[in-house]
């Protein structure tokens, strides 16, 4: 599942979701030359929002957490072995 982009205007508090950087930043410079004359507002900004699925937030603190990617990465390996063992006796 891909990022999406969220501009949000600082001054006008207007805020679109867009599929790509690009497409955030073409929106961002069309709204700073039409509502604002050009002169780029306070507070503009580009955010990058993850991907929402079930379980991503728990998947990526275990990946940042090296200990804990570390007892993940055995279990996963211990139970390969099991499931390897019992389809293949
Ligand atoms: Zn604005």
């Amino acid at each position: 599942m891909p990022y999406t982009y969220t501009y949000r205007c600082g001054a006008c508090r207007t805020v679109s979701k867009h599929p790509s950087r690009l497409d955030a930043r073409s929106t961002q410079t069309d709204h700073i030359r039409a509502v604002h004359h050009g002169r780029r507002p306070e507070d503009d900004r580009i955010t990058e929002n993850p991907p929402q699925y079930p379980g991503y937030e728990l998947l990526t603190a275990i990946v940042r957490s090296k200990p804990a990617l570390t007892v993940a990465l055995a279990l996963a390996a211990v139970l390969g072995y099991r499931i390897y063992q019992t389809l293949f006796p």
